[in-house]
């Protein structure tokens, strides 16, 4: 009897969510947030943003797929690169072990997280804290609509004030562009990561290749979307008028093959990379998918403005 009354009471429960899920405005569990991002007095004489893009495999940027893109770097300059970011054939070609691997600088032989089941904690330091201990005054941003990202980067930033740290789980790439736009010119973050995510969605749904229309698709549609990020936030003035200078980096995390990754065939595991250093800065060499948090920590932690 009793047993009974408490699996109704259960499932009830259980109904209970399933039905508060399917109504709530935000579906269930998919927004989420810690910290905030207010305006400091002054912008950050230098920032930096890493603009990550889940699954773009390295031949998607092209003058057809990625007009945006294409013309930025030609514009600066500099050439699209391609990183391996399998370390050789010995990580998996997974997301979580890969955009841990740019937030730590570091390998998942080192970090821990070897593949999306993974549930952390991430064994070292992300940039984010040690952008913290390096400069005590300095604010990040996290904005992501991929739950287990946000999950293994909060478990490590709880300890962090949250003025300092902000990070933003978001329902999808639109909301994404929509929390950017309009924190950003009041927020300008010292290090902003930007997780876009529905150019791996269309490869899982359809396939990771080019030719495939709802691959291009979605390929062309985040090039209209950072396009619109870089015109209204990462390529504007701040609040005071002031334009800091800004290092960019774009990066994606694996490839794939038909419409599935975490191997190591050349289409999963090289994956396109891009820098764009601010006017009489010299470009920014980075060869592996590792060097891009220490990249972007001596950039903005440096004291010496170079004009
Ligand atoms: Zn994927």
């Amino acid at each position: 009897m009793l047993f009974n009354t408490r699996s109704f009471t259960l499932c009830s429960g259980l109904k209970l969510l399933v039905v508060l899920c399917a109504t709530s405005l935000f579906g269930c569990s998919r927004s989420d947030e810690a910290g905030q991002c207010n305006a400091a007095p002054q912008a950050p004489l230098r920032q930096v943003v890493i603009i990550g893009i889940d699954g773009l495999r390295a031949d998607a940027v092209s003058p057809a797929l990625t007009p945006f893109l294409f013309q930025l770097a030609e514009s600066h300059g500099v050439a699209w690169g391609k990183v391996d970011v399998s370390n050789g054939r010995t990580q998996q070609t997974y997301s979580a072990p890969g955009w841990i691997s740019v937030l730590t600088a570091s390998w998942a032989s080192a970090h821990g997280i070897v593949d999306n089941n993974s549930k952390g904690p991430v064994k070292v330091e992300t940039v984010f804290e040690r952008l913290h201990d390096a400069k005590a005054d300095s604010r990040s941003v996290l904005m992501t609509s991929w739950r287990p990202l946000y999950d293994l980067v909060q478990g490590r930033l709880r300890a962090l004030p949250q003025i300092h740290h902000a990070a933003y789980l978001r329902q999808d790439d639109a909301a994404v562009e929509q929390e950017v736009l309009t924190t950003w010119r009041a927020c300008q973050p010292d290090l902003a990561f930007i997780h876009l995510d529905a150019v791996d969605d269309a490869g899982h749904d359809a396939a990771f290749d080019p030719s495939d229309p709802r691959y291009a698709g979605a390929v062309r549609e985040t090039d209209s979307r950072i396009r619109r990020l870089w015109e209204k936030a990462f390529g504007a003035p701040s609040a005071d008028g002031a334009t800091p200078q800004r290092l960019v980096i774009f990066a994606s995390d694996h490839g794939g093959v038909g419409n599935r990754h975490g191997r190591y065939s050349d289409a999963e595991r090289w994956a396109p990379l891009l820098a764009i250093s601010p006017p009489g800065y010299p470009a920014v060499n980075i060869g592996s998918l590792v060097d891009i948090g220490q990249a972007s920590l001596d950039f903005v932690t440096e004291k010496r403005d170079t004009h």
